[in-house]
């Protein structure tokens, strides 16, 4: 076995091989740009090296330099991971011509899948069914549509170098060919220098599925089943499972059959993904083959009890295949969500920044967490904003999905706009449950997965605000001597009084005012609030960043990450970013009259400004209060004087009570 790896990556997947190598007893040498200098993988590997510049084509791109960063560590095999130089004949070659073994297939092998129009030549060929389209040499504009006008729109236009979902357009009728292909083109050119295009018959609503395979250096090739990845946003996945649902073990072997069929035209060895499009009447259709470890192999890995990065390892060192294909069977069922720094209610914009609070859930036989990153790190514009793979493992269908949904719940990410909520919804959404899946599944839905202010934002309100309420107290009550602390005094002075207070929650550009009053039920605090015409009893305890709340009878469990720009809220699988504006009281007579001169919630009197039976104008600030670590002043109503002030500077006070008393004077 190898006895140095150097792996040509960053993030997730560096990590990922990582582990696996160190428990084969593999040393481990990462490389790293400017920006990941700290980064997770670096430190996880036994040696690092400077490969350059944050950019990746000045970093891990730059596939000589790393093959001198290997001559020179000692390394003698290379793992590329996914994406980078993966899928880079050249480099494969370079690794070869320096006698480092390259973990992936053999350069021919790259190079024949490396044309999506090659690919689909080669597969005619060997006889696997093919997404019937034109994959040859005419390129010529009217050619191209004379194709897509015989065979009927819609047409799926697509760069033959594509990846990633880039230099696609899809054309519904003849007169937008022409405009389609330019676009389709240009894109092409800006991102694989490369503008073949072919065309295919586009599919309406068929399925992603498609085959891992795995041959070794002898001849041998296995398939390890199939994953369904049709959940897409962009062309691109975000939840992928296997097995595949619906599938009968005749399709499954006939797909299987086929995938090998697709490695053993290409001489292929490794870790290989033979993707299809499969149709609702179980016809499948050759789309591409990926010629390296995929993303999604986690999903694998659970129901087969296998670990890829070994199998591949293996097979580099020319052992034979770990496992024959009758030793192979499938266990239960998992899931992977893709956990994007993106803004699904943005078109899935890409986001970046500090991930300030990153609190993934508790790894366990059922859930599997692989990540590049930890909290403090950044999201930066340079890679990829995947921030993790979350991957759970049942023995059903259900019983994973509602693993997936809980450990969704229990992702908490603050400082950078993430797609949890959304893949939630998704998980949890009626037809994901009942399998109506195709790729158009996100398109179809997107009304009932975006953001609904009013089912995902304001049943959190009250719990925001009970947060608040809680929090300020709990802040009161250790900031006083316990024997003087109005929440254990015995006199019970506010049994069955009201005290009301108001307070602004600011979420995204909205401002919700939430009246709250406070009364005792028995010995307990209850909150009843009044949001919009809505109406909420609120109680509940708080235990550092744990809120257990109760509102009108419903009892959650919600985690509270207070940070510089306000407080996030994470509850069930909804989460509410907001600030607690100033509750602006006695601005106008309204004001004063409908709450008078009320403490607007628990806090500390910081200011005294007027001196008693001092003359003040209608609007001038009398008494400044603290509370949450804001100031709020209560102003004059109207020209008049305070006759007492009931606190001085320093006291603390509790939400409702009465501050002062104001004469008004009478009107001329
Ligand atoms: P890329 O290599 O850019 O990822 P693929 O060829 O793998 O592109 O296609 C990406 C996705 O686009 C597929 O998973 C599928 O959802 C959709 N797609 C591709 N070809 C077709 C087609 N002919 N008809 C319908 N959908 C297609």
């Amino acid at each position: 076995m190898f006895s140095k790896l150097l792996i040509a990556n960053r993030g997730e997947i560096s990590c990922r091989i990582i582990k696996t190598a160190k428990r084969m007893g593999i040393l481990t040498v990462a490389l790293y740009s400017d920006i990941d200098k700290q980064a997770l993988h670096v430190k996880m590997a036994d040696e690092a090296v400077y490969a350059g510049p944050s950019p990746s084509k000045d970093s891990y791109l730059q596939a000589q330099k790393i093959i001198n960063i290997a001559l020179k560590v000692g390394a003698d095999a290379i793992h590329p991971g996914y994406g980078f130089l993966s899928e880079n004949a050249t480099f494969a070659n370079l690794c070869q011509q320096n006698d480092i073994v390259f973990v992936g297939p053999p350069v021919n092998a790259i190079q024949a899948m490396g044309s999506k129009s090659e690919a689909k030549k080669i597969m005619e060929h060997a006889k696997v069914p093919l997404v019937p389209g034109y994959h040859g040499e005419d390129q010529s504009a009217e050619g191209l549509k004379s194709h897509a006008d015989k065979m009927g729109y819609p047409v799926l236009l697509k760069a033959a170098a594509g990846g990633g979902g880039k230099g696609m357009r899809q054309v519904w009728q003849a007169s937008e060919f022409n405009d389609a292909l330019a676009a389709a083109k240009r894109e092409a050119m800006s991102s694989f220098s490369d503008d073949l295009m072919l065309v295919e018959k586009y599919l309406i609503e068929p399925r992603h599925v498609e085959i891992q395979v795995f041959c070794d250096n002898f001849g041998e090739g296995v398939y390890l089943f199939e994953r369904d990845c049709s959940v897409q946003r962009r062309h691109q996945k975000i939840i992928e499972e296997a097995p595949a649902f619906g599938m009968t073990e005749e399709l499954r072997a006939q797909m299987g059959e086929a995938a090998l069929k697709a490695a053993k035209a290409i001489d292929y060895a490794g870790a290989g993904t033979v993707e299809f499009l499969l149709d609702s009447n179980g016809q499948f259709y050759f789309m591409e083959m990926n010629t390296r470890l995929q993303v999604e192999h986690p999903v694998t890995e659970m129901i087969t009890g296998q670990d890829l990065v070994e199998w591949q390892l293996r097979v580099a060192n020319n052992e034979p295949l770990p496992l024959p294909q009758q030793a192979l069977s499938i266990h239960g069922h998992a899931f992977e969500a893709r956990i994007y720094a993106e803004d699904p209610n943005n078109e899935f914009l890409p986001a970046t920044g500090k991930l300030s609070l990153l609190h993934p859930p508790i790894e366990s036989e059922h859930v599997r967490v692989d990540t590049g990153v930890i909290q403090g790190d950044d999201v930066s514009v340079f890679y990829d904003p995947m921030i993790a793979k979350l991957i759970v493992w049942d023995e059903t269908r259900d019983k994973a999905l509602a693993r997936l949904t809980k450990a969704l719940t229990e992702y908490h990410i603050d400082g950078v706009v993430t797609n949890i909520e959304f893949l939630y919804k998704l998980a949890s959404s009626v037809p994901f449950k009942a399998e109506q899946i195709d790729t158009g599944f996100i398109e179809k839905h997107q009304d009932s997965l975006l953001l609904n202010e009013q089912q995902d934002v304001e049943p959190l309100l009250p719990v925001a605000a009970l947060y608040l309420m809680l929090h300020n107290k709990q802040h009161l009550e250790t900031n006083l001597n316990d024997q003087f602390s109005p929440w254990s005094q015995g006199n019970a002075w506010r049994a069955n009084e009201l005290h009301h207070q108001k307070l602004e929650l600011m979420v995204g550009k909205d401002t919700f005012v939430v009246q709250v009053s406070q009364a005792y039920v028995g010995k307990h605090i209850v909150y009843d609030m009044k949001i919009g015409h809505q109406e909420y009893r609120c109680s509940g305890v708080l235990e550092n960043d744990q809120l257990i709340s109760t509102i009108n009878g419903h009892r959650t469990i919600s985690k509270v990450n207070a940070h510089q720009e306000g407080y996030s809220v994470f509850c069930s699988g909804k989460v509410i970013q907001f600030q607690a504006l100033q509750a602006d009281l006695g601005d106008t007579q309204d004001n004063a009259a409908d709450l008078g001169f009320t403490a607007p919630m628990n806090g500390t009197v910081i200011a005294i400004l007027v001196e008693p039976q001092q003359q003040v104008e209608k609007g001038q600030p009398l008494i400044v209060i603290e509370a949450m670590k804001m100031e709020h002043s209560l102003k004059a109503p109207s020209s008049g004087c305070v006759s007492e002030f009931y606190f001085k500077a320093g006291d603390l006070v509790d939400g409702g009570v009465e501050l002062l008393a104001f004469q008004a004077n009478q009107e001329a």
